[in-house]
């Protein structure tokens, strides 16, 4: 939670992997002890064959590689809510992405031997450490506890499946991006084919339940209150639902981080796991639908509209997520973002906004300096959700507030690291020749609960139950699958 949180949902789409194309696989299983590699789905022709590995290369060298997948689809536009489930899901959680220079990924089981899902979606042992190196020309080489060129995978043309032996602790694995980390769920090395060819995803397939205590022990103060816990394992849960059905076509539902939620994988902290086994199954919903439960760190008092900070439409245009005069409030008064100040550089913010513009937000790419900085719009509980910048022409551009402090974080080549970041969306600014100084209120988006307003609420003796009334007002907690309560 040192990061604000920041759900943000309209962030690029990323590479969807699902494509019948990409289910088609091949394999070349090369001289060593390990022999057998391949894709992990069938074809979705269901003609009920499967595409047969070719015969290994008795020079040891790569196959031929089968035709390229066809072009990423854009993210899936979802405009309804899902249905609350009726079964445990699985959830797919980009844990890390691998890009160049970092080609080279080892893994090692809690034992000798890891196991990579073979054909017939059999377990086949891998002896490990094995080390896994994504190519230029878009292979995955694994070479497993010393035998060289062990097995060749060719990765553009789907997940490898990667499970850790059944009772261990788990896979371990070891890259300069993931350091040495161990996962105990199954993990699938995906190719991003948005991006240079040899950029890995690794994706961790998560049950719900198994899933949700990492993400509490990451995002919540781990001696906050338990009722804290309580409601935020509701909303996380909620939440994550919604990001599933978002992102259905892609092949990972939530990053593990700031832009959705963050997560330590598994955790031994008490208060996470007994949070989520309490509220094993619940989730919040509107309408008989799943409310995404959007939260950050701390709302400074005046609560953002899910339509104005995350994104427009009526997948949050619902009232649990629309704030109103009555939703100001002090209960995060404790955060130490509860206000804050901050100064900014005047002609390197300028360019920022420009650089970022570019990209992001055209109509507002030909702004030349930045002369003053204005709120244009406040929401009903008086936090900005627009401001008007004047710049030294005299032209005058709108943006909404969440997109302008985007802008005032945005890393662009050619101009300095970002190194401290605006905190939230709620601030006036002050702008001089020589500096914007920024007085705000809050950290993170703002929408829904509040970490530190729900930590301040179970303080004064609120139940998990009214802390969630209060943030997601009019949104009903649901028991569905393997509920308690
Ligand atoms: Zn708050």
């Amino acid at each position: 939670m040192d990061a604000g949180r920041a759900n943000d949902t309209q962030r690029p789409s990323e590479t969807p992997s699902a494509s019948p194309g990409r289910r088609a696989f091949l394999l070349a299983a090369l001289a060593g002890s390990v022999t057998v590699l391949t894709g992990c789905e069938p074809p979705a022709s269901s003609s009920g064959s499967r595409r047969l590995p070719p015969a290994p290369d008795p020079d040891g060298g790569h196959v031929q590689l089968p035709e390229r997948p066809p072009a990423v689809p854009p993210r899936l536009v979802v405009l309804e809510r899902p249905l609350p489930p009726q079964a445990e899901p699985t959830i797919r959680v980009r844990v890390a992405t691998l890009r160049p220079p970092t080609r080279r990924l080892r893994v090692e089981g809690d034992g000798p031997r890891v196991y990579i899902q073979d054909a017939n979606g059999q377990p086949k042992a891998v002896a490990t450490p094995a080390t896994i190196e994504a190519t230029l020309d878009g292979w995955l080489v694994i070479e497993a506890a010393g035998t060289p060129r062990a097995g060749t995978y060719e990765f553009a043309s789907g997940a490898l499946v990667m499970k850790p032996v059944p009772g261990s602790k788990g896979i371990r694995f070891q890259s300069d991006v993931t350091g040495s980390t161990s996962w105990p769920f199954e993990i699938r090395l995906t190719h991003r084919t948005d991006e240079a060819i040899g950029a890995i995803d690794i994706v961790g397939h998560v049950q719900m339940e198994a899933y949700l205590p990492g993400v509490l022990a990451k995002e919540l103060y781990q001696n906050w209150s338990r009722e804290a816990f309580l409601a935020q394992a509701v909303a996380a849960r909620s939440y994550a639902l919604c990001e599933m059905a978002q992102n259905a076509t892609r092949h990972f539902d939530v990053v593990a981080g700031e832009a959705s939620q963050a997560w330590v994988g598994a955790t031994t902290h008490r208060t996470s796991l007994e949070a989520v086994q309490r509220t094993s199954g619940m989730v919040l919903t509107w309408d008989s639908r799943v409310v995404p439960a959007y939260y950050s760190s701390c709302c400074g008092g005046r609560p953002a509209n899910a339509v104005d900070a995350i994104a427009p439409g009526p997948f949050n245009a619902i009232p649990p997520l629309t704030v109103s005069a009555s939703s100001v409030r002090d209960c995060c008064r404790a955060a130490p973002t509860w206000r804050w100040r901050m100064s900014l550089p005047t002609g390197e913010t300028a360019k920022r906004i420009a650089a970022w513009a570019r990209t992001e937000r055209p109509a507002m790419a030909k702004i030349d300096g930045v002369r003053s900085i204005d709120v244009a719009a406040v929401n009903a509980a008086g936090r900005p959700t627009s401001f008007r910048i004047v710049d030294a022409k005299n032209q005058t551009f709108e943006i909404p507030s969440e997109r302008l402090r985007w802008a005032f974080n945005s890393d662009n080549p050619g101009l300095p690291v970002v190194r401290s970041r605006v905190r939230s969306g709620d601030f006036t600014a002050q702008v001089s020749a020589v500096s914007i100084a920024l007085e705000g209120r809050g950290f993170g988006h703002g929408v829904g609960l509040c970490q530190y307003g729900a930590e301040g609420l179970a303080k004064d003796g609120a139940t998990w139950r009214e802390i969630l009334r209060r943030f997601y007002p009019s949104a009903d907690v649901v028991s569905t699958y393997g509920a308690k309560a």
